[in-house]
């Protein structure tokens, strides 16, 4: 008797351990098998010839701020959002929601809202803000990835962070629990001391913003946090590293046994401070944007592996928290996750230009914004490839086509981005989230609530 599929995505070059024509074979929204093209029957058929099948991104980094701040962004536009650039699990972080998430009530209040209105997978963060071990055992329970934590202000007074000794004791109680821990890297007093120097000068612009947040300010908590893990045995995932200033410290720390991984963002990568000038506070983030020095070093670390993934930390706010008096001002955070893979995948396939196969360069986005995001958080490999028993979640895109990111076309609530009205390289035709078409063709055709919760499995 013929085996019967759900869907047939025909005619794509999957990119899965390379890169081969396959028809992806899907049943129960999971996908069955990779066949040579016309191996098999199914129910329904997606013509994908001419395009190339990726495992939909992780993206490891999001604030959707819902419930809490939902006018800043919310799980339906910034799942749509996600959905239309191609990333099929978020994972969203402790902070900028009201509660944060920082205990089993507060992770169940975001679950709840995720689940009513999100159209991609989820998974959550908690937030480490103490060394106190119950709330920590409650968010391990629910199944969250991990727990993030800050070295220096986090910008909601809700969120304290983790001053002195607190780092220490707060990376032991979550190494107790099991829970993987995500470092904000700036050192709060050098930031101050660099601050009080900034403002001393005047304007109150981007640059002096700039200058306030030192490429020492963060190799200098890195290397805070690198000892802390030594010392502790927690596992540490460094968020948002703006700078490969700090890689020497962590390779070091890597040698000598400590667990950890290291996230940037494409805006580090796409962007440099003249860039920052010319968009003004819609760049501004913290870390902030470097120089095209800072930024080449970062691709170059990124390349050879010294880097683990790229996330969008996207962080919207309402478009008049913007528009502050001066840069101090104005709120830190890029809006960027619909932006995560075309900005990546257009960067990389610019950075390889004269190379005639593409399927290196899709290959490498398929490794850093999927594959090893889903590893590192424990949801792999049901998330991040496209095998047998993967969920399927996948993209199809052309990377011959090119297309702008018009305003109109912003599915995420802020309408801001620096992103706007750039030109990027690989149209995306379609998104599917485990074997359901959530985007295709310029459409967010999903209802809301079809995302569900991912569990990382750490077995
Ligand atoms: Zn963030």
């Amino acid at each position: 008797m013929a085996r019967t599929f759900d869907l047939a995505i025909r005619g794509a070059t999957v990119i899965s351990d390379g890169a081969l024509p396959r028809d992806v074979l899907i049943r129960g929204g999971r996908v069955a098998a990779l066949v040579e093209p016309g191996a098999a029957d199914a129910d329904e058929e997606i013509d994908a010839r001419g395009l190339y099948a990726l495992p939909g991104a992780v993206d490891a980094h999001v604030h959707f701020n819902e419930p809490g701040r939902t006018v800043w962004e919310g799980w339906e536009r910034g799942s749509r959002g996600a959905a239309s650039g191609g990333t099929t699990t978020v994972v969203d972080m402790p902070l900028n929601s009201l509660p944060p998430t920082l205990d089993g009530v507060s992770f169940d209040a975001k679950r709840a809202a995720a689940e009513r209105s999100s159209v991609v997978d989820f998974a959550l963060w908690g937030g480490l803000v103490s060394a106190d071990r119950p709330p920590l055992r409650e968010l391990a329970e629910r199944g969250a990835v991990g727990v993030k934590g800050f070295l220096c202000d986090s910008g909601v007074p809700e969120f304290p962070s983790l001053p002195g000794a607190a780092l220490g004791d707060a990376l032991a109680a979550a190494k107790a629990t099991g829970l993987l821990v995500a470092l904000h890297c700036e050192d709060e007093a050098l930031v101050r001391e660099a601050t009080t120097a900034a403002l001393r000068q005047a304007p109150r612009d981007l640059d002096a913003w700039s200058s306030s947040r030192p490429v020492e300010a963060e190799r200098r908590a890195v290397a805070r946090a690198c000892a802390a893990a030594k010392a502790t045995g927690a596992s540490l995932h460094v968020v948002h590293l703006s700078s490969a200033a700090a890689l020497d410290v962590v390779a070091l720390s890597r040698s000598a046994g400590v667990d950890v991984s290291v996230e940037t963002c494409p805006h580090y990568l796409v962007f440099d401070d003249d860039d920052l000038r010319r968009a003004g506070a819609a760049l501004k983030c913290a870390p902030p944007i470097r120089s095209s020095r800072e930024r080449e070093a970062l691709w170059e670390a990124l390349l050879g592996g010294r880097i683990d993934l790229v996330a969008s930390d996207h962080s919207p706010c309402a478009a008049e928290s913007k528009q502050a008096p001066d840069a101090f001002a104005a709120w830190g955070g890029v809006t960027g996750v619909q932006s995560l893979l075309p900005s990546m995948l257009s960067a990389a396939l610019r950075r390889a230009a004269g190379t005639p196969d593409p399927a290196a360069i899709l290959g490498f986005i398929a490794w850093r914004l999927a594959a090893r995001p889903a590893q590192r958080l424990g949801l792999w490999p049901r998330k991040g490839r496209i095998a047998a028993g993967s969920d399927a979640d996948i993209v199809l895109l052309d990377v011959r086509q090119k297309w702008t990111l018009e305003p109109a076309a912003l599915e995420t609530r802020s309408g801001q981005s620096p992103y706007l009205g750039r030109t990027f390289r690989g149209l995306i035709h379609a998104t599917l989230v485990r074997g359901r078409i959530v985007y295709r063709d310029g459409r967010s055709v999903a209802d809301p609530g079809y995302g569900r919760f991912v569990r990382p499995d750490r077995g």
